[in-house]
């Protein structure tokens, strides 16, 4: 049965093409997880993940077991890291499929050793990434409390640490201290850990996408290089086709070449689309939407849209935000509803049921991105896409 005109376009080639663009800006060995938790940020896992696979990545970097199950079944061969910690009795199924948890405290320890032990594990059989917190006090070991937790690694531990993280909490600053400071505290931890650790860990596990287009990618590589590990990023928000947006920004003699390359290259992965329901003309003074937020001061031509703040488009857009049809911008009038949303297309001729609208994507000359959106709706891209409702169907172009 044809559905409801709301649904997002996936364009698989571009996103393969933004990880080989993200790849040539560092060095061979150096290791480019692919962020697709959330749905791929709301871009479908089973669309994203193959073409991430198939694009070259190794590594897919997911939030929970259940994810990572996910992935498994549409990436059979790829390693798969859990990055938001197993939770109690996710254990059995992390092994089961070959999920890499990320681990911070002694329960996820417990947890994932005894399931690795119930299936006879050999000693370093199963790989965790150890997170340290560096500074954002989200997740990790604190620096200077490792030693317990290395103390359950080695001997005939099943475990093994193959890769140190962290996570930056402001590499999206220019010209900040706090990726310096936070690399420090890393390093602190990367020395014990060497030390005492049996087997040196492959990775160091740092930054996201403002790290990689920005200027700190060539200082975890230093780290890493220090203690014989090999540096990994783990990009998100560039593999969609948006380089973060710097805040302070860059001086004008201190722009990264690679965000201007990224600014150049990357290209929107995502197209949200509805249709034209019905139009109707309307006389002046009239109200439009609830509480007649917005009243028409002469007549009026009145496009209905099949989408609503339950498919993900954020209600304080209405009033405020244009969308596209035949190539032009129509503004949003009165509140957006639930399910439906009016935009104005009086002076755009021809308007009629069936014609597409774009949401956010281009139109002709015309584009909406997420940034727009955010911006708008005071939130950032990230959010704007992930809370794109699942019942908007997401089809592969
Ligand atoms: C989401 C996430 C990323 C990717 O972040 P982007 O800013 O989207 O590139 C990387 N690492 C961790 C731990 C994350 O949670």
């Amino acid at each position: 049965m044809p559905t409801r005109p709301c649904w997002v376009e996936i364009d698989t080639s571009a996103f393969k093409e933004n990880y080989r663009f993200l790849r040539s800006l560092v060095a061979p060995e150096t290791e480019l997880m692919a962020i697709v938790k959330a749905d791929a940020y709301g871009h479908s896992l089973n669309l994203c993940a193959p073409a991430a696979v198939s694009a070259g990545a190794r590594w897919l970097g997911v939030t929970s077991v259940e994810e990572g199950v996910v992935a498994r079944l549409a990436c059979p061969t790829a390693r798969i890291a859990i990055m938001g910690g197993i939770f109690p009795g996710q254990g059995p199924a992390a092994i089961e499929h070959s999920l890499t948890p990320v681990v911070w405290d002694m329960g996820q320890v417990d947890e994932i050793e005894n399931a690795a032990r119930t299936v006879g594990g050999a000693s370093g059989s199963v790989p965790v990434h150890l997170e340290i917190d560096s500074g954002m006090s989200r997740q990790g070991v604190a620096p200077g409390e490792i030693g317990p937790v290395l103390a359950r690694f080695g001997g005939d531990s099943p475990l093994r640490i193959e890769a140190v993280m962290t996570h930056l909490y402001a590499s999206d600053e220019a010209g900040g201290e706090t990726t310096g400071h936070q690399l420090q505290r890393l390093e602190d931890a990367v020395s014990q850990i060497v030390q005492e650790h049996a087997t040196r860990p492959q990775w160091l596990s740092v930054g996201a996408s403002a790290a990689l287009l920005g200027t700190d990618a060539a200082a975890i590589a230093t780290l890493a290089h220090r203690y014989g590990l090999k540096p990994m990023l783990r990009p998100g928000l560039a593999l969609y086709g948006l380089a973060p947006h710097f805040s302070p920004a860059f001086e004008a003699g201190e722009f990264p070449e690679s965000l201007s390359a990224a600014q150049g290259s990357l290209r929107p992965v995502l197209a949200w689309k509805t249709r034209v329901a019905s139009v109707r003309t309307v006389p002046a003074g009239a109200e439009i939407g609830y509480n007649g937020t917005f009243v028409a001061s002469e007549p009026m031509r009145l496009a209905l849209i099949a989408l609503g703040y339950a498919d993900g488009l954020d209600r304080h857009l209405g009033n405020r935000f244009s969308l596209l049809v035949r190539g032009e911008r129509a503004p949003i009038v009165g509140r957006i509803s639930m399910d439906q949303t009016v935009i104005d297309v009086t002076e755009i001729p021809g308007v009629e049921p069936g014609d597409e609208v774009v949401i956010l994507g281009s139109q002709g000359t015309e584009a909406v991105s997420a940034f727009d959106h955010a911006d708008v709706a005071d939130t950032i891209p990230w959010e704007i896409f992930t809370r794109i409702s699942s019942r908007v169907a997401r089809v592969a172009v």
